[in-house]
């Protein structure tokens, strides 16, 4: 998506070797259009799949995914995050390492809102190492849910999420891609 490029150009600060950080229109403050034409983005490319359900993990893909579920016109779960977590009936529970915080959380989504008759777009701003998506994705295996997509606003490519989701065959599209940081600066895939 050009235009994502091009604000990702103009305001993304690359943090050591591997982050971005993008806290001025999307992990922090939030540019409500932006968000919106990104929405409508992963909605043109995943519209012929029977999507029922929208999911992701809060709170920094909450953004991405409303707009996305506003297209589809379908309702948006979010995963809870917590430090630990006391066995609880009535939630699906999964682990996640957490590549910005280093640290190991657990994310619970309650089963009143996921079940077997779903079809499940997950949406994420990040794709890094694939720890957050595989945790949804076994939050949706124990559902018995079925997961049809995932969207994500910017995917590293040099990292190991990709080959991840690629093994299991699960189709994934990435609103922006990037390649590498070179001398703080930003090269994505398509340049
Ligand atoms: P993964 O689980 O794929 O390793 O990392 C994805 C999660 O970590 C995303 O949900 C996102 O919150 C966070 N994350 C990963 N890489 C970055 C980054 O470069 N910048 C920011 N702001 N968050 C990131």
């Amino acid at each position: 998506m050009k235009e994502l490029q091009a604000r990702i150009k103009q305001d993304g600060q690359v943090l050591g070797k591997d982050v971005l950080k993008v806290d001025s229109f999307l992990n922090h403050q939030i540019d409500p259009l932006l968000m919106q034409r990104m929405g409508e983005e992963f909605y043109q490319h995943f519209r012929e799949f029977p999507i029922t359900k929208i999911l992701t993990v809060e709170s920094s893909g909450i953004a991405p995914a409303v707009m996305t579920g506003l297209a589809f016109q379908k309702p948006v779960v979010f995963a809870r995050k917590h430090k630990s977590l006391t066995l609880k009936d009535d939630l699906y529970v999964a682990d996640v390492y957490s590549f910005t915080k280093k640290t190991a959380n657990k994310i619970s989504v309650s089963r009143k809102f996921l079940s077997a008759t779903d079809h499940v777009l997950i949406v994420d701003d990040f794709l890094a190492n694939g720890q957050a998506v595989a945790g949804l994705t076994d939050i949706i295996k124990q559902a018995d849910a079925h997961l049809e997509g995932i969207g994500i606003v910017i995917e590293k490519t040099f990292q190991k999420g990709r080959q991840l989701i690629d093994r299991q065959h699960i189709p994934i599209f990435s609103l922006a891609r990037i390649k590498a940081f070179e001398n703080g600066q930003v090269v994505f895939e398509e340049e």
